[in-house]
């Protein structure tokens, strides 16, 4: 009796550290597709500090941290975890290259192919607003909630894409385009403050910004109406736009990108990512 008592005590022990183990050599559990254009959660224990290549990261006092990887980010990363006793750990993130696609767009007009000084002067200053509004920098947290398609509709434009417009090579696009009649309802795919209200920009006609907290921000463009004001908070799914056709656009879609900072990241991998509740394993 006393030796099997001995030996249930043995057991317990065992497992009791071995499920301790488990959790104290993970420092960090991530969320997220280790390729470029994506967004990548983290969380670790309370107290610790992480370093994306060298740089700090915020961390949040529940361990949450962020980070996202642009359309042409170098390959090779490394994250420093120093754990609230000092203990260093280092992972090293090695991202699989994509390959982007080529589209041509034609029956852009004159006036957007070659704007004259006024115009030029135009879209500088509204794409110093836009670059404002993305340096955003909130403790709001809500991308772990995940993200749900804006609008339905066919897909006519992805992410990271080489655009010729009227045949010239010009920047890549960024986002992914859904076609839609012009009054189609644009909901929240995430839930948010809006950073930015514009009726009309010069590229990106009626454009809206949502900061969802930690860098990471919505952008919708070409909208026909704006149904949100700046400083808004909005809940996921509320209806924030129409569809329209407005700026740099050829037909009614809704072009819809996801921001970390001034890194411009893939809202479809990011949405498949993240489709809902962002649990940690
Ligand atoms: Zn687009």
């Amino acid at each position: 009796m006393r030796f099997l008592a001995n030996l249930l005590f043995a057991l317990l022990l065992i497992s009791a550290s071995s499920v301790f183990a488990v959790d104290a050599i993970k420092p960090i559990s991530l969320i997220g597709d280790k390729t470029q254009g994506s967004l990548i959660v983290g969380q670790v224990a309370s107290g610790a500090k992480v370093f994306l290549d060298g740089v700090p990261l915020k961390v949040a006092d529940n361990g949450v941290v962020v980070f996202g990887f642009g359309r042409d980010a170098a390959l090779d990363h490394s994250l420093t975890i120093v754990s609230a006793n000092g203990e260093k750990h280092i992972e090293t993130i090695t991202l699989i290259k994509r390959d982007y696609k080529v589209q041509r767009v034609n029956g852009i007009s004159k006036k957007i192919m070659n704007p004259n000084k006024k115009n030029q002067t135009r879209s500088s200053s509204e794409a110093k607003m836009v670059r404002k509004a993305r340096a955003t920098d909130s403790t709001r947290q809500d991308f772990m909630a995940g993200f749900i398609q804006p609008v339905q509709g066919p897909v006519t434009g992805v992410y990271g894409s080489q655009r010729f417009y009227n045949g010239q090579p010009k920047r890549p696009h960024f986002g992914v385009d859904y076609a839609a009649p012009v009054g189609t309802p644009v909901i929240a795919p995430a839930s948010g403050v809006v950073t930015l209200a514009h009726d009309d920009m010069f590229y990106s006609g009626g454009t809206l910004l949502v900061d969802h907290g930690f860098g990471v921000s919505s952008t919708f463009m070409h909208l026909s109406k704006i149904l949100v004001k700046d400083g808004q908070e909005i809940k996921q799914g509320d209806v924030i736009a129409e569809v329209g056709k407005s700026g740099r656009a050829t037909g009614a879609h809704l072009d819809w990108r996801i921001n970390w900072y001034e890194h411009r990241l893939d809202p479809q991998l990011v949405m498949n990512a993240m489709p809902s509740k962002v649990v940690f394993k």
